[in-house]
């Protein structure tokens, strides 16, 4: 029997700017049979596809043609089935609120050969585009990543962990639960004047950021109609964006989503 020798490379595209795809993922896309994405993944990350690979759009969140996570594990098993180089690609690191993991351990019980490429998550690409380090030795020690997309609308998180002092928060999939977010950190005791920011789009020519702090921030960004995907960032680090900040999308030579 010939020896089936498809492989899948999950593969993280970065916060969106092209240029900050690592070099081992461009490699695996130039040179792949087909490429399952998601709607996080920047058209000018699939530039590097080549026209002969197949492109399969794996679907947007709450949109009625998404592909189920489910349909997308057995996607992967069959595609690889057939003997195909299959780069699943996902925005940022796919080891990072990417489910990555539940895909691996289908492709694992299915005795599929992987890979795994990291990528340049939203936490650090975006941060560094809006000009804000997520650590510095004056204001924060520590820094927490945390998914805000809350479950039956709140209590999920452990608030009493995220307000604490000289640390900052990172908080991915936070918008809708925003004006809840900022309201349990006031009641578990954050000043209602930490510094927070919310940055639309980062690293690519849409990106907005908008910064405030925890009691004014949801009007505010209600009034800037930010749109997913947004990432919030919470902690006295913020107040560095105004000193520096130093991407102007409009002038930069980046790709659109
Ligand atoms: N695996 C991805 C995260 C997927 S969850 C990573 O490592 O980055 C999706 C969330 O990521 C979005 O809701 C948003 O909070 C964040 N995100 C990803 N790309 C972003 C971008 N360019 N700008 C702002 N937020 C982004």
């Amino acid at each position: 029997m010939k020896p089936n020798l498809g492989k899948v490379y999950l593969v993280g595209a970065g916060p969106g700017d092209p240029e900050l795809l690592t070099l081992r993922a461009v490699r695996l896309l130039q040179k792949a049979d087909v490429i399952v994405y998601d709607n996080l993944v920047s058209p000018g990350v699939l530039d590097f596809v080549p026209p002969a690979a197949e492109r399969i759009y794996a679907g947007k969140r709450r949109n009625e043609h998404t592909l189920r996570q489910e349909q997308i594990n057995s996607l992967l098993v069959k595609l690889a089935g057939e003997g195909k180089q299959v780069v699943r690609l996902k925005g940022g690191d796919p080891f990072i609120f990417g489910r990555g993991g539940e895909e691996l351990q289908t492709l694992a019980a299915h005795g599929v050969a992987f890979e795994v490429v990291p990528g340049v998550t939203a936490a650090s690409g975006v941060s560094s585009y809006a000009g804000i380090p997520l650590t510095h030795r004056d204001y924060a020690q520590c820094c927490l990543f945390v998914t805000g997309h809350l479950k039956d609308g709140t209590a999920d998180l452990d608030w009493p962990s995220l307000v604490r002092l000289n640390q900052t928060v990172v908080i991915y999939m936070g918008l809708g639960g925003l004006p809840e977010i900022c309201r349990q950190m006031m009641a578990h005791g954050a000043a209602s004047n930490l510094p927070i920011a919310v940055v639309q789009d980062g690293s690519i020519v849409t990106q907005k950021v908008v910064t405030g702090t925890l009691a004014d921030m949801p009007e505010k960004v209600a009034q800037a109609g930010l749109k997913s995907p947004c990432l919030t960032i919470i902690g006295e680090v913020v107040k560095l964006h105004e000193e520096l900040a130093w991407f102007n999308p409009v002038q930069s030579e980046v790709a659109a989503r």
